[in-house]
C-alpha cells in the first residue's frame, strides 16, 4: 500500500467530536485539599474509559496504573532504532470553576458575533477577539454554568484520535507513539507519578495549549505559599482582652499585597505576579493561599520574601496573632531543558508547515506537565489543542483547530520516524 501523505489523510472529525463530548461530560476536577493520588477518584473513571478505548483500537498492553495514569504505545510501523515520541495530556480539570454536570453545546458553522449561552451568559467577541477568525468553524461551549474541561480534554481527545487514526493506517511510516494521560496537572502534580525510565522517550509533547499553531517553548516558574494566621477563639461575650481574631490579620495581610501591579489582573507578557486566590478560616485560624509566578526563577525567592515580610507585619499589627509561611515548589520554566534538544521545536515547526498551518513560538503564562517533564530530563514543548477561555464558564473549544492538532501530531510522529539511526 502506498504511504498516505498527510495532506491526503482524511481525519474522522465526527469521531473526534463524539470523543470530546464523551470525555467532557465526565467531571474530573482535581481537589487541591485532597491527600490522595489522584486527588479525586473521578479522574479514574475517565482513565478507565480511555484504557478500554485504546484496547478496543487494537493496542496491546494498555496500562491504567494504580496512580490513575494511562500509558499505551502505538507500535512503530518501521523497523530500526526509532526515537520514541510521547504525547501527554491531563485527565483532570481545574477546581477553579464549577465542573459537575457539564452540558456541552455544539455550534456548527459558527456565523460570527457574540455567543449567547443557555443560562444567559455571553461569550463576547470584544473579550475574545480570536472568535473573528472562527467563522464557519465548529465550536463547543457549555451552558454557561460550568467550565467545559477542554483544558485538557481537547488534548486527550486529540491524542486518542491520533492513536486511532494511526492504528487504522499502518501504511503511515512512523516510530512508536507513547500515549501518556496524567492526573492532577491543575494542582501541580501532573508528573509526580510519571516514570521517565518506563516511558523511555526521546521527546514528549503536551497537547495542552490554546488555539492553533502555537508551540509553547517557555512557561512560568512557579511556587505556592500557604500563609496561616493563628489567633485565639473564645465566646464573644467573654472575649474582652482574650480573643485574638486571626481573620483581621489575614485581611490586613491581603490588603497589603501589591494590587496596582504584580497581580494577574495587571500583568501580561513577561511580567510575573503574586496572586492571592483563596482565604479560608475563622477567629482561631485563617489560611491564605497564594501562588507566585515568574519567567525568571530567581524572582520567585524575592516574591516569597516579600510575602513573608508582609505577613509578619500584618501579624504584628494584630496583637497576639502568630503567622507561618510555607513555600512549596511547583514547576520551572521549560526553556533551559529545551535548549538540549532543538529538534523538539524545529520538527514541530516543520510538521505545521507540512500540514499548511502557520505557527509561532510562544511563552505560556502558566505551567504544563511539560515544564516538569523537561526539568526531569525529557524535553517537552507544549502544543495547541483548540482550547479557549479556560478555567471559566465561558470556556469553549474549536473542533477545526482540534482536527489540525490531530493531523499535526501524526505528521510530527512521522518526521521523528525519519530520525531513525
Ligand atoms: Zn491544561
Amino acid at each position: 500500500m502506498p504511504a498516505t501523505s498527510i495532506t491526503d489523510l482524511r481525519l474522522r472529525s465526527d469521531r473526534l467530536l463524539d470523543r470530546f463530548l464523551r470525555y467532557v461530560r465526565l467531571d474530573t476536577a482535581a481537589d487541591p485539599q485532597s491527600q490522595t493520588y489522584p486527588s479525586s477518584a473521578k479522574q479514574l473513571v475517565l482513565g478507565k474509559l480511555l484504557a478500554d478505548e485504546l484496547t478496543a483500537m487494537g493496542i496491546e498492553g494498555v496500562e491504567l496504573t494504580c496512580d490513575g495514569l494511562v500509558i499505551a504505545t502505538v507500535p512503530a510501523t518501521i523497523a530500526g532504532d526509532v526515537p520514541v515520541v510521547a504525547a501527554v495530556a491531563h485527565l483532570d480539570t481545574s477546581p477553579e470553576a464549577p465542573s459537575d454536570s457539564v452540558h456541552p453545546q455544539v455550534i456548527e458553522n459558527y456565523a460570527g458575533g457574540d455567543i449567547a449561552l443557555p443560562n444567559g451568559a455571553v461569550i463576547a467577541v470584544a473579550n475574545c477577539v480570536e472568535l473573528e477568525q472562527m467563522v464557519g468553524d465548529t465550536l463547543i461551549t457549555t451552558d454557561g454554568t460550568t467550565l467545559l474541561g477542554g483544558d485538557d480534554k481537547a488534548g486527550v481527545a486529540i491524542i486518542m484520535e491520533a492513536a486511532h487514526t494511526l492504528m487504522e493506517h499502518p501504511e503511515i511510516p512512523h516510530g512508536p507513539l507513547r500515549v501518556v494521560m496524567t492526573c492532577d496537572e491543575e494542582i501541580g502534580h501532573g508528573t509526580d507519578k510519571v516514570d521517565l525510565t518506563q516511558l523511555a522517550a526521546t521527546v514528549a509533547y503536551t497537547i495542552d495549549g490554546g488555539g492553533r499553531g502555537q508551540i509553547d517553548v517557555e512557561t512560568f516558574s512557579a511556587d505556592a505559599v500557604t500563609v496561616t494566621f493563628t489567633g485565639h477563639n473564645i465566646h464573644p461575650a467573654i472575649a474582652k482582652d482574650r480573643m485574638v481574631n486571626s481573620t483581621r490579620a489575614a485581611a490586613r495581610f491581603v490588603e497589603s499585597l501589591p494590587i496596582a501591579s504584580e497581580t494577574p489582573e495587571t500583568t501580561e507578557g513577561r511580567d510575573g505576579f503574586i496572586h492571592v486566590h483563596d482565604i479560608h478560616g475563622g477567629v482561631g485560624a485563617t489560611r491564605v493561599e497564594l501562588i507566585l509566578r515568574s519567567f525568571d526563577t530567581e524572582q520567585l525567592a524575592q516574591y516569597a520574601h516579600r510575602v513573608q515580610q508582609l505577613a509578619e507585619a500584618a501579624a504584628a499589627d494584630i496583637s497576639g496573632t502568630r503567622v507561618q509561611c510555607a513555600v512549596r515548589k511547583q514547576y520551572r520554566n521549560l526553556r533551559e531543558g529545551l535548549e538540549r534538544l532543538p529538534e523538539a521545536v524545529s520538527l514541530a515547526e516543520r510538521a505545521f508547515s507540512n500540514i499548511g498551518v502557520s505557527c509561532t513560538r510562544e511563552i505560556v503564562r502558566g505551567g504544563t506537565d511539560g515544564s516538569q517533564l523537561t526539568e526531569k530530563g525529557l524535553p517537552t514543548p507544549n502544543l495547541s489543542s483548540g482550547q479557549h477561555n479556560i478555567h471559566s464558564v465561558l470556556e469553549f473549544a474549536n473542533l477545526n483547530e482540534m482536527c489540525d492538532a490531530t493531523k499535526h501530531l501524526i505528521e510530527l510522529l512521522r518526521l521523528w520516524g525519519e530520525k531513525r539511526s
